[in-house]
Order: structure tokens, then sequence, then C-alpha cells
């Protein structure tokens, strides 16, 4: 058995910008440890010239974006060979760069489609330049590039394929090149397909007009594309549950809303993971090697680290945590210092996340916070999302205008090396999205992984993680709470964190030790992989 792992955006390390968050970010990590693990997996995904943006503050506190110039050679190597796809009855040749991704007992290959090729019409070459920019007819070819040409390349290159994961409705057309081999027998297409969704939110599922559809995809579309695919829109969702013999969300609360947003259709789920060779800091990593044999090729061990003594915990805490404040010393004026509990919120700028959130009483914040608590925020809005760029400029604002009463600083750029430091630097990871927004979420179990604690909406992972003030906190309770709930809900238990960190390191300790040992044995990304191996791959 051979698994073709399809995703949109692969988020491998920091020098490779074809990632925009979380969706990317988790194929990266799945990726490594397939590998580690030695799972038999091959991934499938564009390389973006322009890929995600580098972000940049201006002086009036708004997102800027920079679009550097990626040139892969340095990193991966192009295949002596192209396919051939058919877009609007135009040619559309497609080249083929491959990346090793070597793991601890395997390796898994990774195939970038690059359609940025001189032959190619001039609009052809902007397929695969910017990751998430475009209007909904680049949108589809992009979509056809991934899943019809990947398809494709994947023919040449791993013959032995017996299932295609297709990660969002994004890869979904590879079910139509599917079906052109088996002459239109959805059967076999379903016995070779499975299918993940990652997001609970109606608009991040890919709808197309069908004028466009058969404009771009005719010489794909089936004749019966509408029972497939809905009948008002091709609903790439649709049409992926209609084509896999298997499909799953990312937590147990997401698999609940799929099944409600998709009646009819079996869904179960897969909790997500984190990598934890890549998210543990160096600080944590010579912790575990000091004290836990074999973590690194199994990082259940972590279940039991009562062998480690509590100054060598907190030692290394202290470690990580100047890292963290030496860096945010060094990109602004704030003057951090790692003797105060340090809170860190950084995601998406997404309105649902609610960042903002914790600026409700702002009063009441001054009093229980200043010279006690240090904030850091980052993120990046999505290009377009101009709500998400207010969110951040009025985040920058308030640190700006209550810079006498507030330790707040905004680290720009959030990528795979800030959010390393960030969450090995994090006394406490703050996480308030509006429930059941959130599919999974994956940066707070990187958190745990360097002993800090979460305090979070009891959303996605984090439900079924969470054991309150044992191994962190959670923020109002297992309902669907208004805006002024749940801040209401925040202040009490900020107040409570507080009161515990300066008062009862003892305590403290016991938090972070439980945030360790009951939380990374499961929430990491070889446990899910064997999920997917034992219950869908196989
Ligand atoms: C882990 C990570 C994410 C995903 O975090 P969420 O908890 O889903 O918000 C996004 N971006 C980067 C750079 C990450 O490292």
């Amino acid at each position: 058995m051979k698994v073709a792992y399809f995703s949109m955006e692969i988020g491998l390390n920091e020098n490779i910008p074809t990632y925009s968050g979380g969706l990317g970010i988790l194929a990266g990590d799945h990726i490594k440890s397939a590998a580690d693990l030695n799972i038999p997996l091959v991934a499938v995904t564009l390389l973006y010239k322009r890929g995600y943006f580098i972000q940049n503050i201006n002086p009036f506190g708004k997102q800027e974006e920079i679009y550097p110039y990626f040139d892969p050679r340095a990193f991966m190597e192009p295949l002596p060979f192209k396919v051939t796809i058919r877009i609007e009855n135009r040619n559309v040749h497609i080249g083929v760069w491959k990346y090793n991704q070597i793991g601890m007992t395997g390796r898994v290959p990774v195939y970038f489609l690059d359609t940025d090729l001189p032959i190619n019409a001039p609009e052809d070459r902007l397929i695969t330049q910017y990751l998430y920019g475009g209007d909904s007819h680049t949108r589809i070819s992009q979509e056809a590039v991934l899943g019809i040409g990947g398809y494709l390349a994947l023919k040449r290159l791993e013959p032995q394929i017996t299932t295609y994961h297709m990660n969002e409705g994004h890869a979904v057309f590879l079910t139509l090149a599917l079906l052109k081999d088996f002459n239109g027998n959805e059967e076999e297409v379903r016995s070779r397909c499975v299918f993940t969704t990652h997001t609970p939110v109606p608009a991040g599922h890919d709808k197309f007009g069908y004028d466009l559809a058969e404009k771009v995809l005719d010489d794909y579309l089936p004749p019966n594309i509408k029972r497939l695919a809905g009948e008002d829109v091709l609903n790439t969702t649709m049409l992926a549950l209609n084509l896999s013999r298997a499909a799953n969300g990312v937590s147990q609360l997401h698999g609940d809303i799929s099944r409600q947003m998709f009646p009819g259709y079996e869904i179960g789920y897969i909790t997500n993971g984190v990598h934890h060779l890549s998210w543990t800091g160096p600080d944590f990593k010579a912790l575990f090697d000091k004290y836990v044999p074999n973590w690194r090729q199994d990082p259940k061990q972590l279940g039991d680290i009562s062998v480690i003594p509590d100054s060598d915990l907190g030692d290394a805490k202290k470690k990580a945590k100047k890292r963290l404040i030496s860096y945010i010393n060094s990109v602004s004026a704030a003057g951090f210092t790692d003797e105060f509990l340090t809170i860190c919120f950084a995601r998406r700028a997404a309105a649902y996340k609610r960042a903002t959130l914790i600026f409700s009483d702002l009063e009441y914040l001054f009093n229980l916070s200043f010279d006690r608590v240090q904030f850091v925020f980052a993120g990046k809005s999505h290009p377009q999302d101009e709500l998400g760029k207010e969110l951040i400029q009025e985040i920058i604002k308030i640190g700006r205008q209550y810079e006498n009463r507030l330790r707040l600083v905004f680290v720009p750029n959030y990528n795979i090396w800030v959010a390393g430091l960030m969450t090995s630097g994090a006394d406490i990871w703050l996480n308030t999205p509006r429930r059941p927004r959130e599919a999974s979420g994956t940066s707070g179990m990187k958190v745990c992984f360097n002993g800090g604690v979460n305090m979070s909406v009891l959303d996605g992972w984090w439900r079924e993680a969470c054991r309150n003030r044992i191994n962190g906190w959670a923020i109002g309770d297992d309902e669907d709470q208004s805006d002024e709930a749940a801040a209401a809900d925040f202040y009490q238990d900020l107040e409570d964190l507080v009161t515990t960190y300066y008062a009862n390191p003892k305590q403290w300790l016991s938090i972070m030790r439980h945030s360790i040992s009951d939380i990374t044995p499961q929430f990491n990304t070889h446990r899910m992989v064997l999920e997917y191996f034992h219950r869908y791959y196989r």
C-alpha cells in the first residue's frame, strides 16, 4: 500500500513559503511523522514562487504584504518531465519539483507542482504564483493543477498508490481524473479515496458556479456531475464526500458539526496533533533527552515525567522564556522581563478567533495585570480580509495608547519560526474563539511540549484535552457563549491564573507538569498518523 497526501498548502519549514497557517503546518507535521514512522506516503502540493506574504506593520499599525520571489532550487530538485492538463481548452504544462523529507526511519517525497514554465501562456504561468490571492477563476485553475495535474504526475512517479488522501475539497478534481481512467465507474474511484474536512465554517468549503466549472474544466466534467457535486453549484466538499470511501473531521466536536453540515454522510473524526520533534524547543528537548528515554521515537513516553525534578522543569521553562523575551526586546522597545507571567496570543487574525476579547474591560485588565503580566500578540490577516487587518490595527493601537498601563507587544510576521519561539516561550497560550468555529487548532499543543499552559475556550482539540485547573484553564463551560459571557469568564480565570502564578509556584509547576504528561502523549502527529494508517489508509 501507498498513500498520496494532497494539500493546497504544505508548511515544512520557514524557508519554504508554501503555507499560510494551520492547514499547511498540519500537512507538514503529518508528513514528518510519516517519515519518522516509515509509513509509505508521498505528498503533493503547489509551488508558489510568490508564496504566502511577509507581514510588515506600517507606522499606522496597518498590515502590509510583501511577496518576495521564492527560488526553489536551493531546496528541491526539478524532475525531468512535465505533465499536461487541459484548462479552458488550452494545454497547461506542469513541472514537478521533488523535496525529500527525511525522518528518523524513513523518508517522504513531497512533489511541488509548478506552471511557471516558458512554454505556457502568460496567464497560465501565474496559476501557481500566489497562495490564496486570486479570484475564483484562478482558484479553480489551481485546484485543477493540484488534483488532475497531481494525479497525472503520480501516475508516472508512484505507480503503487492505493489511497488518495484529499485534505479539504481543494484536491477533489483528482476524482474526476480517476473517473476518466475507470470509465466512469464511481465504485472504483470511491475505493481509492479518503477525505478530511478541516473547517466547520461553510465559507471555507469551495463552491464554483457550473458556468465557470464548464468553461475551465470542460474536458473533465462527467455528465452526472450535478448528482455528485450539487445541483446549483459545484460544491467541492460534496464531490469529495460522494467519491470517498471514508471521511473525517479533525476533532470530536468538529466531527459532530461536520455531520450536521452534511447530513446523510458518515463522517468520523481523528483529532489533530503536532510533530513533537519540530515543536519542542531546544530547552525542553535537552530536558526530555536527559530524563525520558525514547521520547523522540515514541512521544507517548512523555506520559510519565515524574523523574523530572521541579527545579529542572522550572529552569527549562525559564530558558525558553528568556529566548522569547530577548527576541521581543530586540524587535521592539517593550523592555520585557522574564520575571513576569507571559501570555501569548498568536494566530490568523480572523474575526471568529476574537483576538480583542481580552480588551472588553480595559480598566479591569490594567488593574489586574500591570507590573505582573506581559502580553505578546502575533498573526497575519488574509490580504483581502479588511476586518482582520482592523483587528491587528486595534491591538497595536491599544498597546501604544496605554503603554504606561499595559505591557503589550505585537510581533510582526507570524510564521513557523516565530511560532516556534512563541509556543516554547509562553507561560500561557490564550485562545478565545467563538465556539464551534475552531475545527481543531494546533498551536496550543505545541505549547504543552514546552511546559506552557493553555487557557482556552472549550473548542476544537482543547475540549478533549482540558482538565480545568489541573492541566490548564477552560474559559467558560461546554456551551456556546455570547462574547460578553466569554469575556466575563475570561477575566475570572485570568485573576485565578495570575494569583496562582505568583502566590503558588508549586501548584503552577504541577499544572505545567500535567500540561506535558496529560496532553503531549495524545496530541502529537505520531498518534494521529497511526490513527489514519489503521483506520483510513489500509
Ligand atoms: C501551528 C501554527 C498555526 C496553527 O495554529 P492554530 O492553533 O490553528 O491557530 C498557524 N500558523 C503557524 C505559523 C503555526 O505554527
